[in-house]
């Protein structure tokens, strides 16, 4: 894959990669071992069958491979985009073990951005059973859900609280890694199998909790959109955003290019950001394409760095300042902002999960010039409709409880995603949705 150069593509917001060729394509798929036992494919959560769509793309036959690829993803150019290939089929990839994985995702984006410019394959759908479900939430999860149940003969209404639909894929993710044409696409693909898309509905106050259980079933795709805060002295001062509030202002209200659009954004000329996953790092592009000078503060090392190493490296290479193990403690600042105290943070035990924990070194504070702070420290399960169905089992975070066929703990009730798990990746939640759409497809056949 290739890059455009980072002093061109700082300026804007297009695409960072730039795709292979069909000759690259086809050499890296002539690698493929087409192995009797693939373990490629238990490592991908869709279950796409891989070494046949590599072995298509090898023989030329690119439209054959769209089809292989459709038959289990419905968002392919997506996945290629943004799934964390590295630890899910690439990592199973058996030439991984002496060599380089096959580019898995690379040549799954290739085929999909193909397949865009060549006539969307639509897969085959079944005869309407003449029953309904609903699905909340047109994220990744409630698309696939959608997609799935509609292949299945199902009616189906999809609601979605915002004015577009695609969920962290039009909000979250900048168009820089994901550009918002090709989330498009892939939403017209889904909604061509019949979905009835319902935007501007919020389920629980302008779509009644009673008319939602009046559907045959109902799968809840709501994503974990609500952002956690560092409760720091000085939170409240102009400048300070969650990271979710800053990028859905640039991403879907297109704050960058006001007053064209009504949204503005605060342009900091000197930002921190605090996080290390792919919402920290994406909030930081972004604040730098802004035209911002820009600090990550992350609290463990840089080896701890949850975000894709691909997008780290990337970040580090438009020259985002990286600052580890340290933590703001502070926001500076009496009418307006104008720092962060920050203090070392020093690596102790290992925490629940495994990773360091880190603990505050006394007397080592120190303070980052900054007229913007982004907090991207986490999300939880977004609140609102779960909140309305008070016998839904919840965990500690917020997130719905479901077991292993994603039934919640209300009858007909099923859910995936960011909202059961907390925040996760797309193609997980993918998996998920599609797992469920099966369960409730065997629920209502066994009715
Ligand atoms: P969401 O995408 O959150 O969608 C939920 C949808 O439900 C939203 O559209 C919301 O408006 C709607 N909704 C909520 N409540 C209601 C209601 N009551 N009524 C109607 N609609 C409602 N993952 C990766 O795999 N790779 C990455 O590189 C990556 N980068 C990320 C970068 C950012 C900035 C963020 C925030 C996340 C990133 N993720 C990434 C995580 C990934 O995007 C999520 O795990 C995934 O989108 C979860 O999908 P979902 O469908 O469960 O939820
Ligand atoms: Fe090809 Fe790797 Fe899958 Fe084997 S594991 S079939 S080499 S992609």
């Amino acid at each position: 894959m290739h890059d455009r150069p980072v002093d061109q593509r700082i300026h804007d917001f297009g695409e960072v990669e730039t795709g292979l060729t069909k000759s690259e394509a086809m050499h890296e798929a002539e690698r493929c071992l087409q192995c009797k036992k693939p373990l490629c494919i238990s490592g991908c959560p869709v279950n796409i069958d891989i070494p046949s769509f590599i072995r298509e793309i090898a023989a030329g036959n690119f439209k054959k491979a769209a089809v292989i690829i459709k038959e289990q993803n419905m968002l392919p150019a997506i996945c290629g985009r943004v799934c964390p290939q590295e630890v899910q089929c690439e990592g199973a990839c058996i030439l991984g073990n002496k060599d380089i994985p096959i580019a898995i995702g690379t040549l799954e984006r290739f085929i999909a951005d193909w397949e865009r410019e060549n006539g969307a394959v639509i897969p085959q759908k079944k005869a309407l059973t003449g029953r309904r479900v609903a699905v909340v939430g047109a994220g990744p999860a409630g698309l696939t859900a959608s997609a799935e149940l509609a292949r299945m003969g199902y009616s189906v209404t999809l609601f979605e609280s915002l004015h577009e639909a695609g969920g962290v894929l039009m909000y979250g993710i900048p168009s820089f890694r994901l550009p918002k044409e090709i989330v498009k696409a892939e939403i017209d693909a889904v909604l061509s199998l019949g979905v009835d898309l319902r935007l501007n509905h919020l389920v629980g106050r302008s779509v009644t909790i009673q008319e939602l259980l009046n559907y045959d079933a109902v799968f809840l795709g709501t994503g974990a959109g609500l952002p956690y805060f560092m409760n720091l002295p000085g939170e409240n001062l102009p400048g300070v955003y969650s990271a979710n509030e800053f990028l859905t202002r640039v991403n879907l209200m297109h704050a960058d290019r006001f007053p064209l659009y009504d949204t503005p954004v605060k342009k900091g000329s000197r930002v921190v950001v605090a996080g290390g996953g792919n919402v920290a790092m994406d909030a930081a592009r972004v604040a730098l394409r802004l035209g911002g000078k820009v600090t990550l503060v992350y609290r463990r090392r840089e080896e701890d760095l949850p975000a894709r190493k691909a997008e780290t490296a990337r970040s580090k290479e438009e020259g985002i300042e990286f600052v580890m193990c340290s933590n703001p403690v502070r926001i500076i600042g009496d009418q307006v902002m104008t720092g962060v105290e920050c203090v070392k943070m020093e690596m102790c035990d290992l925490d629940a999960t495994g990773r360091p924990e880190p603990v505050p070194v006394e007397g080592s504070h120190f303070t980052i010039d900054a007229d913007v702070f982004i907090a991207a420290i986490g999300q939880g399960p977004n609140p609102l409709l779960i909140s309305e169905l008070p016998e839904l089992m919840r965990g500690k975070r917020g997130n719905v409880i479901v077991d292993e066929e994603f039934r919640t703990s209300l009858r007909k009730v099923y859910a995936g995603g960011d909202v059961a798990t907390g925040a996760a990746t797309v193609i997980l939640a993918m998996g998920a949705a599609k797992q469920a759409a099966h369960a409730i497809d065997k629920m209502l056949r066994e009715e």
